[in-house]
């Protein structure tokens, strides 16, 4: 089984510790639990609650209602709890998601929630359960050095392999808190690399806050560190170098490096990466409270013109950034958003190729803000929805003219043409949705909750209604 990157780390820890581990997926565990027995059931979640701020604004754009990570995460416990009548065991649940679980009652077959590192404090715990002592329900894991930290041993989907742990920017909405930053050394890197390339899996996924943080001291760039980062990995026989984050503050300031990683990783018109990077807001007022030194070696003042800057630099590199915005701050206003409208208007004044995805504010149980209420549409500023609409207007219009590139690989001129067809029909359909969204602010979205996927009937309808409207005109 290839399995995701975090179970990999923890089935390294358990096992540097002498404990007997397997990785199941949720559909295999039960004849593993009657076959072999387990003192303790682990389970990572990245969303158990459908209220990570992706998950949350699709379901309240979409009328609310359970998302299918909270439905699949139900289901597992279901399960979980319902062997437990049968066979002993303890359920203990961490991963980025396990803090929703903290305050939520409607789970007390739960018996340990795990939030944090689990290098220095898991085996601990495990070692409690199996002795049988009592142990707190919430354990928060105390923080390794990076020498505590075991490479993996078996190979992670994707070609994952984590470069850095952690960020000293310190956003207050964010959970990777500063003081747990470190880079991994190039030889444990190196070893996981291999791992995952003797089981045939040649791309390579730099798990990272940053990329542009690997080896770096102060917030500042190791130019230097990342050219022998990329060198080194595609002369092990990588095909590809891909990372899921990067900010536009260093990119900014070291150019060179984003020159020199796109040529050493070959990215080209066919074979772009497109990264999340924080994109937050236009209000200066809101960038200065929340996340100063996201902006950093910058001033907050020059943000527009930094994420001006940093996007020519990426997209000159074949970097297509993911933006994401953070909405719904207390103190912020109409005003604010309409900085924020202002920011989003000269990206696309520039026809850049990224994307744009303004999300609600998530108060997150580990971060500064996690007393602030979950964000409702009544929450929110009423111009998110203007926001909201432009931002996907031109996510679909961008997505449109990059679909020969996405599409380079498909040899059929037919089968070309018919995904060129279904996207723009789809792509119609759904600018019309937030269209509706834009002009209601936000009401519309309530209709759509009698959508009902998980029975025949409700697919049914569901499909009925999708012909319907991709027949409307926008
Ligand atoms: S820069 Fe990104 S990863 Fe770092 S603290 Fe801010 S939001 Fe979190």
């Amino acid at each position: 089984m290839i399995a995701p990157y975090p179970l990999r780390k923890i089935e390294a820890i358990l096992s540097k510790e002498g404990f007997k581990t397997w990785v199941v997926s949720p559909e295999h565990i039960s004849q593993v639990l009657k076959r072999e027995g387990a003192y303790v059931v682990g389970v990572s979640t990245h969303d158990p609650l459908g209220i990570e701020p992706v998950s949350l604004k699709l379901s309240m754009i979409f009328g609310g209602g359970e998302t299918w990570t909270a439905k699949f995460f139900r289901e597992l416990i279901e399960k979980l709890s319902n062997l437990k009548k049968f066979i002993s065991f303890k359920i203990l649940v961490g991963g980025p998601g396990a803090w929703q679980l903290i305050n939520d009652s409607r789970y007390d077959s739960i018996d340990v929630i795990f939030i944090g590192e689990a290098e220095r404090t898991l085996p601990r715990i495990i070692e409690k359960i199996i002795s049988g002592d009592e142990i707190p329900r919430v354990i928060r894991g105390e923080t390794p050095s990076i020498e505590e930290i075991p490479p993996i041993i078996n190979p992670a989907r994707l070609g994952e392999v984590q470069i850095t742990r952690g960020c000293p920017r310190g956003c207050w909405f964010c959970s990777v808190t500063p003081e747990t930053f470190r880079s991994f050394p190039l030889e444990i890197i190196k070893r996981e690399i291999e791992i995952n390339l003797k089981h045939g899996i040649r791309r390579v996924e730099f798990l990272t806050d940053d990329l542009l943080l690997y080896g770096s001291e102060k917030l500042r760039v190791n130019h230097d560190a990342l050219v022998k980062l990329f060198t080194e990995t595609m002369r092990m026989g990588a095909e590809g170098i891909w990372f899921p984050h990067i900010s536009a503050a260093p990119v900014r300031e070291s150019p060179k490096t984003i020159k020199a990683i796109s040529e050493i990783a070959g990215y080209n018109r066919d074979r772009v990466v497109s990264p999340v990077v924080g994109l937050e807001t236009g209000s200066v007022k809101i960038l200065k409270k929340y996340m100063r030194a996201k902006v950093y070696p910058w001033r907050p003042e020059e943000w527009r013109d930094m994420i001006i800057d940093a996007t020519i630099i990426m997209n000159d590199n074949y970097i297509y950034p993911c933006y994401t915005m953070t909405i719904g701050y207390p103190e912020e206003t109409d005003q604010d958003v309409e900085e924020s409208i202002k920011l989003v208007e000269s990206i696309i004044d520039h026809g850049f190729k990224a994307w744009i995805f303004p999300l609600p504010l998530v108060p997150i149980a580990t971060t500064r803000i996690r007393d602030y209420p979950l964000p409702t549409i009544e929450r929110l500023p009423s111009r998110y929805w203007d926001l909201l609409y432009i931002s996907w207007r031109y996510n679909l219009r961008i997505t449109r003219e990059l679909i020969p590139n996405l599409t380079a690989g498909v040899k059929s001129r037919l089968v070309k043409k018919i995904i060129s067809h279904m996207i723009d029909k789809v792509f119609s359909s759904i600018e019309w949705i937030f269209k509706e969204l834009k002009e209601t602010k936000g009401l519309r979205s309530l209709e759509f909750s009698t959508i009902n996927l998980d029975n025949i009937s409700g697919l049914i309808r569901s499909i009925y209604w999708l012909i319907k409207i991709s027949f409307r005109r926008t």
